[in-house]
């Protein structure tokens, strides 16, 4: 590994970088993420990545979308890990961009495998995850000492597209703080399973959509009307849904928390949206 005159490792030609942007404000990319953009041949980014973020791309970089349309996969994976490999062995320094950390339901680790199956020389770059960055903007910890001293991240449906069947939820129930992603489309089957395991109907849920964005917006409710208050303030994706006491924090801070949201314009972030 070569290290350039930024103390940053060189982005050498025929390689990938696996980099995650975080849940969407560009204050929130880490330097090796800027540095990576900067200098990439080819960025393959996926849904939820601003035009604000892609911005950092230098102008010889081509861009190539990679996320999902109209709440459908596409294009497919193997079709994107070929199309990333190809890259890589015409010699592009190639990044490939994903919202929040691409080890946090972000199929990075399918991704890595693939690269290490072609034998394709690949480093990852960690990001700000949604489950902990986005609910810091709300003003809600992810753990507290007094409230909590594990904490559950939970995707809100499996590949089958369905309330994950392998949870034990029984299990899941008992530890304190519940981070979901993906969860908006099942919410009423999954409160409905933790209240029947052990938690209480009343127990503080929020929702948080478009976390770090400019329109993000905090919806607060209970576990039993989740799912109707979600549908209620008609609550889209990308939202995360946490369940838990660290919720109620969230009034405390409020009121002295200064503004967390970006002011760059990011309208086409919408344009972008992953399905439930
Ligand atoms: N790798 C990402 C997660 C990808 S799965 C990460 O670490 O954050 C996509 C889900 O992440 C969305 O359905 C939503 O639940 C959550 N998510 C991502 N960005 C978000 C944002 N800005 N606001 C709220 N939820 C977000």
């Amino acid at each position: 590994m070569t290290v350039g005159a930024t103390g940053l490792p060189d982005f050498e030609p025929g390689t990938v970088w696996l980099v995650g942007a975080g849940p969407g404000d560009p204050g929130l990319l880490t330097r090796l993420a800027v540095h990576a953009l900067a200098n990439a041949d080819a960025v393959v980014y996926d849904a939820l990545i601003s035009d604000a973020i892609l911005d950092f791309a230098g102008p010889q970089a081509t861009r190539t979308y990679a996320g999902k349309r109209g709440g459908k996969p596409w294009p497919k994976q193997p079709a994107i890990t070929e199309r990333i490999i190809a890259l890589a062995r015409q010699g592009n320094r190639v990044l490939r961009l994903k919202g929040g950390d691409p080890f946090v339901f972000g199929r990075g680790g399918e991704e890595a495998l693939a690269l290490t199956r072609a034998e394709i020389a690949f480093r990852i770059v960690p990001g700000v995850t949604a489950g902990i960055g986005g609910h810091g903007y709300a003003g809600i910890p992810a753990t507290h000492r007094d409230c909590n001293s594990a904490v559950l991240f939970l995707t809100g449906h499996d590949a089958t597209g369905e309330t994950p069947q392998a949870i034990d939820w029984e299990a899941a129930a008992r530890i304190p703080v519940i981070v979901m992603y993906m969860a908006l489309k099942h919410l009423e089957d999954i409160a409905t399973r933790l209240i029947a395991a052990v938690r209480a109907g009343d127990e503080p849920v929020a929702l948080v959509e478009n976390a770090t964005l400019p329109n993000q917006r905090v919806v607060t409710t209970t576990l039993a009307s989740a799912a109707a208050d979600a549908a209620a303030h008609n609550v889209s994706p990308p939202a995360i849904v946490t369940v838990g006491p660290v919720v109620d924090l969230r009034s405390v801070l409020q009121g002295v928390m200064l503004e967390q949201r970006p002011t760059a314009d990011f309208g086409a972030v919408s344009q972008r949206r992953v399905g439930t």
